[in-house]
């Protein structure tokens, strides 16, 4: 699928079985969550742009490399933000803007019912996370929400995606690339990803 990169690391793949098993309870799955959002950063950041920084080590002076933009992770309430502290671990120096999505009950349309984002994130490279790519319907919302918000550098990281969440979210924002640590085979007829790993909100939280 064009644009999509499926992060298939055998190390990521194992902590992606476990926290799909049932018998997985909510400590566990938070830690996995969380360690393999992480772990998802190496793949994710590799085209970013560096900058030079000279500097002085014990012996010399050199000149290093760093990353050239600002970074900022936008979880989607509520799952989310069960990545925001792996990502954040990696880049201790991101900011973090919140965004909250819900289904109108009866049009199914995605509403955006709470945001809050740095006021310059236009200029800096933005991570829109959510563990579940499902419908697509709250992806493609947010990633309306941060176009309007003036960002043109985005990334949408999810853990699971389903096909049909992949062709929508493309289907309205092509440009945006989707990292995930794998395609499942289908939603089923209340809008869970099959084989999946259930509802990722209750699991992470305990509700
Ligand atoms: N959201 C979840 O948490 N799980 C799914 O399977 C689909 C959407």
């Amino acid at each position: 699928m064009k644009n999509v990169h499926v992060i298939d690391h055998p190390v990521i793949q194992t902590k992606l079985t476990e926290l799909r098993d049932f018998a997985t309870d909510h400590r566990k799955f938070r830690a996995l969550l969380n360690e393999i959002a992480s772990l998802m950063v190496y793949e994710v950041t590799r085209d970013w742009p560096t900058r030079q920084r000279p500097i002085q080590t014990p012996l010399e002076r050199m000149t290093g490399e760093v990353l050239a933009n600002q970074v900022t992770l936008v979880p989607i309430l509520r799952a989310g933000l069960g990545m925001a502290d792996g990502v954040l671990r990696m880049l201790p120096d991101a900011r973090l803007g919140h965004l909250g999505v819900y289904r109108d009950e009866k049009t199914l349309e995605p509403v955006s019912y709470y945001q809050k984002l740095p006021p310059d994130i236009a200029t800096s490279e933005v991570l829109l996370i959510d563990p579940m790519l499902a419908t697509g319907g709250s992806g493609a919302a947010a990633v309306t929400v941060l176009k309007k918000a003036g960002v043109s550098h985005m990334k949408f990281i999810c853990l699971v995606a389903a096909p049909e969440g992949i062709q929508n979210l493309h289907a309205q924002h092509p440009e945006v690339p989707i990292y995930c640590a794998a395609i499942d085979r289908q939603l089923n007829e209340k809008g869970y990803i099959l084989p999946g790993l259930g509802d990722a909100g209750d699991r992470l939280f305990g509700t």
